[in-house]
């Protein structure tokens, strides 16, 4: 099989406010094959720049487009392709825009080679562990415990198991941060898994005096306490926490994750369509499960994501808990048709060969970025 056009697809929502939320402008990434098969993949980053970095024309070494570097290739040779557009980037890339938008072909190379087979994704990546991903649910902070209250209780009569609370007015001082938690808890009951997104709020000093406040509320983790690059202070942080520390979001490729192990991180977040794709993922899982750590995916775009993170859980053996976006926008409620419902707090995987999903041709046409 030969790959004989990339395409990617800029949506966007015509109001795009400046809030924490990855579902208003999205880069779709399509590769078609001399087969008749499309791949279809997914970056959650600056979707200009990351369109720029595949239509790039060729340059000195190093420097290529990622179209360029994938036609005429053969789709079915992902660990090939994914060193040869990482390799091929490096002047630009391994860290930045190069490295997310990777992560998108990277995806679409999977479902081509799943259509290809007749096989989902999460067979390709290790087996069934599961037909259904536990959810959880993230949302910000409420204005006071009370909103945080309302909004525990709006995850409960949903059904779900799992909810995370962040950002907001958290991590201003400590009474009010435990007044958000407990109120949070109240509402969940001892059942409940509870998770704290501290949003990058502290300092080494206070993030361990907070985790030990936090501590009696069961959280199951607490995360980005610190600034993302301060890695020394996580490690001194997951020394000292007694409950487990979370991050790895904004990080990419599968030696960003292997740091953050190394630096004692108990749980990491990888965005499959951020951090290099599944290719990455797999192997971030890999080390995970070596380490005794757990890899759980963050996931706030569209239902591209949503799916590839199902297929990913889905093939590891403690894969059971998915990052599920509530947010009303078309890029995630109707893009993908088939889009994975939530059932009481479960997540369906798909099950038709590649990712297993199909993109609404109309919701492109009114999106798209010309
Ligand atoms: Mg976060």
């Amino acid at each position: 099989m030969e790959i004989t056009a990339v395409e990617p697809v800029h949506l966007r929502v015509p109001i795009v406010d400046a809030i924490p939320d990855g579902t208003l402008d999205v880069l779709v990434v399509l590769i078609h094959t001399d087969e008749g098969i499309t791949g279809i993949g997914e970056v959650t980053s600056q979707s200009y720049v990351c369109k720029a970095c595949f239509d790039a024309p060729r340059s000195a070494a190093r420097r290529h487009g990622l179209t360029s570097i994938l036609l005429g290739e053969d789709p079915l040779d992902i660990e090939r392709l994914w060193q040869k557009m990482y390799y091929e980037t490096n002047r630009y890339g391994r860290r930045g825009a190069a490295i997310h938008a990777i992560s998108g072909a990277d995806i679409a190379l999977w479902d081509i080679v799943g259509k290809h087979q007749g096989r989902p994704v999460y067979e390709l990546l290790g087996g069934a562990h599961r037909t259904t991903v536990r959810a959880y649910a993230s949302v910000l902070f409420g204005d006071t415990p009370d909103d945080t209250a309302a909004l525990a209780r709006e995850f409960v009569d949903m059904g779900l198991t799992a909810a995370k609370f962040g950002w907001g007015p958290f991590g201003q001082d400590a009474d009010t941060d435990v007044a958000h938690v407990q109120a949070a808890r109240k509402v969940l009951g001892d059942t409940r898994e509870l998770m704290v997104d501290a949003g990058h709020a502290w300092q080494i000093e206070t993030a361990i005096e907070r985790a030990k406040l936090l501590a009696p509320f069961n959280i199951a983790w607490l995360e980005e306490p610190l600034s993302q690059d301060d890695r020394k202070g996580y490690a001194q942080l997951c020394r000292n926490s007694p409950v487990p520390i979370a991050a790895g979001e904004g990080d990419v490729t599968h030696w960003d994750f292997e740091d953050l192990i190394d630096r004692g991180l108990h749980v990491v977040q990888p965005d499959v369509a951020f951090c290099g794709g599944l290719t990455v993922c797999r192997r971030v899982s890999e080390m995970c499960q070596a380490n005794d750590r757990r890899a759980v995916p963050h996931c706030f775009s569209t239902g591209i994501n949503l799916a590839a993170s199902l297929h990913w859980m889905a093939s590891i053996p403690d894969g059971d808990l998915v990052e599920y976006c509530l947010r009303p926008s078309p890029l995630m409620r109707k893009l993908v048709k088939n889009l994975p419902p939530l059932i009481d707090g479960r997540v369906p995987v798909p099950d038709g060969p590649g990712l297993g999903i199909e993109l609404d041709e109309d919701v492109i046409e009114q999106f798209r970025v010309r």
